[in-house]
């Protein structure tokens, strides 16, 4: 009966839609013709078509729209769970989620996330003591990249060598993914003890960016005399790993209170009250 109802008011419409003088339907919204008339060659008759008015116009310039933001957010969701495949808990960094307690650093890296060119080969250097929120930066950094639409993909020495250890053919493969991504994150370089072999993986990689001119931003808990090139010895690997990096990549010093002795105090005295001591 409804569906009745509605065919019934459905044609009252039709017959209700204003009509130019040659009795074509216009749209009572936007006053533009919704139909024209059409000769086709050999036929006397002329027969009408659906036009679409700029209400329909526009209906379907915002339904595209709609489809390639959706297009864009499903690329970036999948950008990111590759990106950040070794690290998930890093995902959630973002300059929105920012805790403001370094407020220089964060938009030093913020700007260089909104600027962020692939063929640019510059990057930075986040370097500074722990939890100074330097891998909370260089995450951040990353999401604003891939929601650019970039590729991104954070790793450290450990995945490295994961990656490069395996078959000639396989290891070039894997190097050709790693030089690949518009932007390459490096996490804590230099913070575990690394063998000779490791580091020889880890120096591939990092040249490898720096011949093909593409940008990292790596992080270290390294110290000043290693950033300002005081210790630079041919027969120091790490020498080696960091003149290349300090080519391309602007160190920026992250100094301030540490968060994680910051988070234990909090945790300690919320647990003090607690449990009544
Ligand atoms: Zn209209």
């Amino acid at each position: 009966m409804d569906k009745l109802k509605d065919v019934i008011k459905d044609s009252l419409s039709e017959t209700d839609s204003p009509t130019d003088s040659d009795g074509l339907l216009i749209c009572e919204k936007c006053g533009k013709p919704k139909q024209k008339k059409m000769v086709l060659p050999g036929r006397d008759k002329p027969f009408i078509v659906h036009i679409p008015c700029e209400c329909e116009e526009r209906a379907e310039r915002e339904r595209l729209e709609r489809e390639e933001k959706a297009a864009a957010k499903a690329k970036a969701d999948k950008m990111r769970r590759e990106c950040f495949a070794a690290s998930g808990f890093y995902r959630d960094c973002t300059f929105e989620t920012d805790d403001g307690m370094t407020p220089a650093l964060s938009s030093r890296c913020r700007r260089y996330a909104d600027m962020f060119d692939p063929k640019e080969p510059y990057g930075l250097l986040l370097w500074g003591s722990v939890g100074t929120g330097k891998s909370f930066m260089s995450s951040a950094i990353a999401n604003r990249v891939i929601n650019r639409g970039f590729s991104a993909l954070q790793t450290d020495v450990r995945s490295i060598v994961n990656l490069m250890e395996s078959s000639f053919e396989n290891r070039q493969r894997n190097l050709d993914r790693i030089l690949g991504y518009d932007l390459l994150l490096i996490e804590d370089l230099g913070a575990q003890r690394s063998t000779s072999y490791m580091m020889e993986h880890v120096y591939s990689v990092i040249d490898g960016r720096y011949k093909t001119g593409k940008p990292m931003v790596v992080t270290t808990n390294f110290g000043g005399d290693r950033i300002n090139g005081s210790i630079s010895d041919s027969d120091d690997p790490w020498s080696r790993i960091f003149d290349r990096i300090l080519e391309r990549c602007y160190p920026i010093r992250f100094t301030g209170q540490n968060r994680r002795t910051i988070k234990k105090e909090d945790m300690r005295k919320v647990m003090k009250e607690r449990l009544g001591i």
